[in-house]
C-alpha cells in the first residue's frame, strides 16, 4: 500500500461528514482526531444507521486500494497448483521471476505519473509508449530472438486530457475531490469549468429518470462493474446516454469498486456533457449530503486535446523453427495507470514463453515462433489492424494471445470488498477445430487454469481484431483493469505460472498436429450443418 493512499484516506475521513463509512473512518484516524469528530450518533438516527451500515463481520468495511495493507496477499499465501505428472518440461517456468518483470514494465507507467501526467500509464504516442517499445526490443535481443525490429504505425488522433480539477460545495463549504477521472472521449469544459447542482439518479434506468428534470444538472449515476473497470452498467444500460440526451451539464459516474480506486472505463463516446468517474469514497461524501436533503453544487474543470500525427510501433521478433509454418504469440503493451495485469502480466508471460523455447536448436522447434507486441489496443488498435490487413496469414497455424492471465479473486462483501488467496477464473476463447478446443480445455484443467463455464463466442482483447485470420486461443481476466487497482499486488504469481505452463503445453501439443487438424473445417455451403472433410 502506498503512503499516498493512507494520506488520502485520512483526509477523506477527517472531513467528518456523516457517511456510510463513519465507523470505518473512526477506526482509521488517530485518537486525537477522533476526539474532534462531530458526534456521529447525534446526526445519524440509530435505526437508519443499523440498516445502512455494514454488519462488521470482518471487523470493519474494507476498500481498495486504501486497505491494501489488510487485503493484499503475499504470493506464498495463494493456493498453488502442483506441477502434474507429465508436465515436467514446464518446471522451468519461474513465476516469481516473471512477476519481477511485471515490476519493470509498471515502472514505466509510474514514471509517467511522476512526470506530472494526470492521465498516466503506457499511453500510445507518448514517451512512455516509446520506453515500453525500447524495453521490449531489449528483452527480445537478450533472449536471442532473430529479426527483432520496430515497425512504425501511424496512430489515429489521440484524445488526451491534459488537466482537470473537481470540487463540491455544500452550505458555502467547498471540498476538493481527488478521485475524479475523465472517461475516454469526454468533451472538455469551458476554461473556467462548469458549475451545476448535483442530482442523483441511482442506476440511471429509464425509471430512475422518470419525473426528474436533469437538464443543466450534474447527474450522478451509480455504475456496477460487470465485472470490471471497463464494462460497467452505466455504459451498457444506456444510463450515461440517457443523462446526456436529457441535457445533463456534467455526468458523474460512481464506479462501484468499494474504496478509492480511480477508474477509466468506456462510455463517453459521442457525449456532449463532460463525463467523469468518481470513487465510492468520494461519491459518498456527496451522496450523504443529498441524503440529508442539502443542495450540493459540483464544479468541474476539464481540459482535453486531440493529438494528431502521432506514431507508435509494433515490435517483432522470432525463433525460427524447422518449418516456416508459424505460431504467432502476441501481447499488447499499452495500459491505463500501472496496468500490471492489463497487460504487463501478459507481456511478461509472452517473454517467458520465448525464454523457454530460445535455448533449443532450430531443428527442435517444429514451427517458427513469431513474437509480436502491439501498442494501441485501447486507442484505435492501428498496430493490430496493420497485422490483420497485411500479414501473410497462409503460414500461421495458431495465434496465441497473452492478455491478463492472472488476477486475485475478489468479492463484494457487505459495503466493502474482500480478497481471497486464489486466482480468479478467466474469460476464454478457442477458435479452430474440435480437437484444438478439446486440447485447450483439457490442458487448462490439467494445469490449474480456472475459466468461466462458457467461452466467448468471439474473443475480446487484442485477439478480437485477428481471430478470424487463423486458429487461436486465449484467456483474459477483466476485473481490475482500467483502474488504479491494477497493480502487481493483485496479480498472483501462481496464476501466471499455471497459465504459462498451460500455454507452453498447448503450443507443444499443437506442434504434433497438422495445420488442417488445428483449423476448423470449412463450412459446407451445400449443408451448413455438415463440415467439409
Ligand atoms: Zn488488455
Amino acid at each position: 500500500m502506498k503512503p499516498r493512499r493512507h494520506r488520502a484516506t485520512a483526509a477523506l475521513c477527517a472531513i467528518g461528514v456523516l457517511t456510510l463509512w463513519t465507523q470505518e473512518c473512526l477506526a482509521q484516524v488517530p485518537a486525537q482526531t477522533q476526539a474532534t469528530e462531530p458526534a456521529a450518533a447525534e446526526r445519524n438516527p440509530p435505526a437508519l444507521a443499523t440498516l445502512s451500515r455494514p454488519t462488521g463481520r470482518f471487523g470493519r468495511t474494507l476498500g481498495l486500494p486504501k486497505d491494501g495493507r489488510d487485503l493484499y496477499i503475499p504470493d506464498d499465501d495463494y493456493i498453488r497448483f502442483p506441477l502434474p505428472p507429465g508436465a515436467e518440461a514446464y518446471a522451468d517456468v519461474d513465476a516469481l521471476k516473471i512477476k519481477s518483470v511485471i515490476g519493470e514494465i509498471t515502472a514505466i507507467s509510474r514514471k509517467s505519473r511522476e512526470d506530472g501526467n494526470q492521465y498516466w500509464g503506457r499511453i500510445p504516442g507518448t514517451p512512455y509508449d516509446r520506453m515500453t517499445q525500447d524495453w521490449v526490443m531489449a528483452q527480445f535481443r537478450k533472449l536471442g530472438l532473430a529479426d527483432v525490429r520496430r515497425q512504425e504505425i501511424a496512430m489515429k488522433p489521440l484524445w488526451y486530457p491534459t488537466s482537470w480539477t473537481a470540487e463540491f460545495t455544500v452550505d458555502g463549504h467547498t471540498t476538493a475531490l481527488r478521485s475524479v477521472f475523465p472517461i475516454t472521449e469526454s468533451p472538455s469544459t469551458p476554461g473556467n469549468g462548469i458549475t451545476a447542482p448535483v442530482m442523483w439518479v441511482g442506476l440511471g434506468t429509464a425509471a430512475d429518470f422518470q419525473g426528474r428534470d436533469v437538464k443543466g444538472k450534474a447527474v450522478m449515476i451509480y455504475s456496477a462493474p460487470t465485472p470490471g473497470g471497463r464494462d460497467h452498467s452505466a455504459d451498457w444500460s444506456g444510463a450515461i446516454r440517457r443523462a446526456n440526451d436529457a441535457g445533463a451539464a456534467i455526468i458523474l459516474v460512481e464506479m462501484g469498486f468499494p474504496g478509492d480506486a480511480q477508474s477509466e472505463p468506456e462510455g463517453a463516446v459521442g457525449a456532449n456533457a463532460p463525463t467523469v468517474t468518481i470513487t465510492p469514497d468520494e461519491a459518498n461524501l456527496i451522496r450523504d449530503r443529498l441524503d440529508e436533503g442539502r443542495a450540493v453544487s459540483f464544479h468541474l474543470r476539464l481540459a482535453t486535446e486531440e493529438r494528431t500525427g502521432l506514431k507508435t510501433a509494433n515490435i517483432w521478433g522470432a525463433l525460427p523453427g524447422a518449418s516456416d509454418e508459424q505460431i504467432l504469440i502476441m501481447a499488447h503493451t499499452d495500459a491505463f495507470f500501472e496496468g500490471a495485469m492489463d497487460n504487463a502480466s501478459g507481456l511478461a508471460m509472452m517473454l517467458d514463453i520465448a525464454r523457454h523455447y530460445a535455448p533449443a536448436p532450430q531443428a527442435q522447434r517444429p514451427r517458427t515462433l513469431v513474437f509480436l507486441t502491439t501498442p494501441d489496443h485501447h486507442h484505435g488498435s492501428e498496430g493490430i489492424h496493420w497485422v490483420r490487413d497485411n500479414y501473410d496469414w497462409s503460414k500461421v497455424a495458431l495465434i496465441v494471445n497473452a492478455e491478463h492471465p492472472s488476477q486475485t479473486l475478489l468479492y463484494n462483501l457487505d459495503a466493502g470488498v474482500m480478497t481471497a488467496n486464489e486466482v480468479s477464473a478467466r474469460r476464454w476463447f478457442v477458435g479452430g477445430s474440435d480437437a484444438l478446443r478439446a486440447l485447450v480445455r483439457r490442458t487448462f484443467r490439467e494445469l490449474g487454469v480456472a475459466t468461466y463455464r462458457k467461452s466467448e463466442v468471439a474473443p475480446g482483447g487484442e485477439l478480437s481484431q485477428i481471430y478470424m485470420k487463423a486458429p487461436s486461443f486465449h484467456i483474459i481476466d477483466h476485473v481490475i483493469y482500467h483502474t488504479t487497482l491494477d497493480t502487481a499486488d493483485l496479480v498472483p504469481a501462481w496464476g501466471i505460472e499455471a497459465a504459462a505452463r498451460a500455454y507452453l503445453k498447448i503450443i507443444d501439443t499443437v506442434n504434433t498436429m497438422t495445420k488442417d487438424e488445428i483449423a476448423a473445417a470449412p463450412i459446407n455451403l451445400a449443408d451448413p450443418t455438415r463440415p467439409v472433410r
